[in-house]
């Protein structure tokens, strides 16, 4: 989508340190981490944000969690605990417009966040 990064990173056009990857959607490590373990899940369908997610289109965000959960459990943090984290507008912090799930680990998280 135009100038979109996550979908040039889809597109193999900028390179990431992938982790996972089927038909729909790809994980890979954020360029700068936020935790030990930190890493995106996208789906390959361009969806903006949470707000462009319909009825028609969902379905991703239940796959992107079944993905989530069989990647922390190879990295070895699904008993130590993470956070899914989905930034949505300019109050939510998003920087990128296709959505993504943030899942950091491996150390202890602050609630609430800043
Ligand atoms: P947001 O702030 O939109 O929730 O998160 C965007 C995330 O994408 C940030 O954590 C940022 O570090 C990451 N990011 C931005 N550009 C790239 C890139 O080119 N490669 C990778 N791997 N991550 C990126
Ligand atoms: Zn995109």
């Amino acid at each position: 989508m135009g100038d979109c990064i996550f979908c040039k990173i889809i597109a193999g056009e900028i390179p990431s340190k992938k982790i996972y990857e089927d038909d729909k959607v790809l994980a890979f490590y954020d360029i700068s981490p936020a935790a030990p373990v930190h890493f995106l899940v996208i789906p390959k369908e361009h969806i903006s944000s949470a707000n462009e997610l319909t009825k028609e289109n969902s379905e991703i965000v239940s796959h992107i969690f079944m993905i989530i959960n069989k990647i922390v459990k190879e990295l070895g943090i699904a008993d130590s605990g993470y956070r899914i984290v989905n930034n949505c507008g300019a109050d939510g912090g998003q920087t990128v417009n296709h959505i993504h799930f943030h899942i950091l680990g491996a150390r202890e998280l602050k609630w609430p966040p800043g």
